[in-house]
């Protein structure tokens, strides 16, 4: 919840806009100032304060008590010019919120905190707990002085600047066992641990937490590592596990016994067969997703009555992480804000020269750029592959949507289970030509690649035709180039067999690039030659009119009338 305090009317007039803007998320605190902030304190995770800073900085300063538990606080000035971020710029998502406010309220946002400002990441931002001297470490990354990172194993991080490598004073270590951390030393704590957990009926949740408390303690593991819960479908709402995985803050996951029933163990036994139909249910449970069993079954020890728990320990070996990043067809804010997110998220950028650099600024310092020439295809979705099996958090970007002809499919072609892949949708060209043309594809509509280089020429004819037969709205992608000239004329002549030559062709060159151009034009009236690789065309249906120097095709008769 976020509380909002403000203490003039123009104040209170910026309040319930946010309010109004954030529906269920916000509480508004009205009366005298410093109760309504000690109450919003003490009540909210976040707290928007329409007064002056110094004013804040009075009123909370003796109910600050811990980085980790205060919440988030920003001011907005009386002028609504600014939305500053005072307090818990991280942890209490302050940062995140003051470009929230921001966004809402039209003001500027202000970010003070030191890794934000410089665009290196906090420790505390990379997705993953993090213990030790935190402090140190970041202040020492952002110091540009080296920084050793000791990793157990690749995971999927962000970029870390290049100061963070082979050797330093200062320590990141990544790791899930117990270790006692230097005075210089941060630990990351990564999802690698599955618990798998069994329980009779009733156990209580006490019992269940104090055995994977103690099973991880003997083993040399952290709790912060720990990724999920497992158990047999049976148990999925059993109260004492369900609750001991709410107090880790991980998810339960749950397996149906045949499937439990197949997973080789080391210690099957007779009575969870009978109670649920799995000779072992912790130990098949945490190996049901794979991995290395680090603790064997044990057994909860209650005292003066049956174990009611038992668990076993899974390592789970890191999953490389592939986003396949549609950039929009070339103007900077058409750019998604999850296309900028994942591009920042990834360490591993592959793509067409060309297209990394239109987003190389977007880049955070460290990260590393695979780029290649024209034609390169295969290789480049090879590489992204391999780097994402690596372990590695790859992004690989293609031109307006990287699934349209483009990166997507061959990549995905090569990739296999052991990676996880992310989807981020692009504008794709026909769609910014339509937004420059008027509204051309109202109604059914195909794209179709006229590059032959890849498909036979009688698949992409026979495709034309039929379109052409059903009356669709065509758009041609790669329509014409230099060394393919004739297959453009040859696909207007058979659209042109079943619509009128007044039929309206929009023609868009470089959409939304700064030599942006299009016309309005007819199946009679283009003249090919004046169609290029950078262009597409798009073709009407019947019903397809230019209305006030605009392509408009009907949504339907029906409709219209
Ligand atoms: N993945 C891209 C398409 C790649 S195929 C997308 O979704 O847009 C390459 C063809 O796309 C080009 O030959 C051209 O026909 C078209 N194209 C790509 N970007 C364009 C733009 N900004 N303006 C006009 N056509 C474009």
């Amino acid at each position: 919840m976020i509380g909002l305090i403000s203490a003039t009317a123009a104040g209170a007039a910026a309040r319930d806009r946010l309010a109004a803007a954030r529906p269920g998320r916000t509480r508004v605190y009205e009366g005298p100032v410093r109760e309504s902030v000690e109450r919003a304190f003490a009540e909210c995770e976040q707290l928007v304060c329409f007064l002056a800073t110094g004013a804040v900085v009075r009123l909370i300063a003796p109910l600050l008590a811990d980085k980790s538990a205060d919440p988030g606080v920003v001011c907005v000035d009386e002028g609504l010019r600014y939305a500053v971020s005072l307090l818990g710029g991280h942890g209490g998502g302050a940062n995140e919120l003051a470009a929230e406010v921001a966004d809402v309220l039209g003001c500027a946002p202000v970010v003070t905190t030191a890794t934000d400002a410089t665009d290196v990441p906090g420790l505390d931002t990379l997705g993953l707990p993090v213990e030790g001297a935190v402090a140190a470490v970041s202040r020492a990354i952002l110091d540009g002085e080296p920084v050793a990172l000791r990793s157990d194993a690749v995971w999927p991080l962000p970029p870390l600047p290049p100061n963070v490598g082979a050797e330093g004073e200062a320590v990141l270590r990544v790791t899930d066992r117990v270790v006692e951390p230097g005075a210089r030393e941060a630990v990351l704590r990564p999802a690698s641990l599955v618990v798998g957990v069994g329980a009779s009926k009733g156990a209580p949740v006490d019992e269940v937490l104090g055995l994977i408390e103690e099973a991880l303690r003997e083993a040399g593991l952290s709790p912060l590592s720990i990724a999920e819960l497992a158990t047999v479908d049976a148990k999925a709402a059993e109260p004492g596990i369900v609750a001991a995985a709410e107090r880790l803050g991980v998810p339960v996951v749950t397996y149906a016994a045949g499937e439990l029933s197949a997973i080789a163990v080391p210690n099957p036994s007779g009575a969870p067969l009978a109670a649920v139909g799995t000779p072992s249910v912790a130990e098949a449970a945490a190996l049901a997703g794979g991995g290395e069993l680090l603790v064997p079954k044990r057994k909860s020890s209650p005292g003066g009555r049956a174990a009611m728990a038992t668990c076993a320990v899974v390592r789970r070996a890191p999953r490389g992480r592939l986003a396949v990043v549609g950039l929009g067809p070339g103007a900077r804010d058409l750019v998604t804000p999850r296309a900028t997110e994942e591009l920042r998220r990834a360490s591993v950028l592959v793509g067409l020269d060309q297209y990394v650099d239109q987003i190389r600024d977007l880049l955070r310092p460290g990260t590393r750029v695979l780029e290649s020439g024209l034609g390169a295809e295969e290789e480049r979705a090879r590489t992204a592959v391999a780097e994402a099996r690596a372990g590695h958090a790859v992004a690989l970007i293609g031109s307006g949507d990287a699934g349209v002809y483009a990166m997507a499919s061959p990549a995905l072609a090569e990739a296999s289970d052991d990676i996880d892949v992310v989807g981020v949708p692009g504008v794709t060209a026909a769609l910014a030509a339509a937004a420059i043309l008027g509204a051309p594809l109202g109604h059914d509509h195909v794209s179709i690649s006229l590059s032959d280089l890849h498909t036979p020429w009688e698949v992409i004819e026979r495709r034309v035709r039929a379109a052409a037969e059903a009356d669709i709205i065509v758009t041609f992608y790669n329509p014409r180039s230099r060394g393919r000239d004739w297959q453009l004329p040859k696909a207007l002549v058979i659209l042109a067999g079943h619509r009128e030559a007044s039929t309206p062709v929009g023609v868009v060159r470089n959409a939304s690039r700064a030599d942006e151009s299009s016309r309005l034009t007819t199946l009679a009236g283009l003249d090919p030659t004046t169609v290029d690789m950078m262009t597409v065309v798009t073709v009407g249906n019947t019903a397809t009119r230019e209305i006030a120097g605009r392509m408009v095709t009907p949504r339907g008769y029906r409709w219209q009338s």
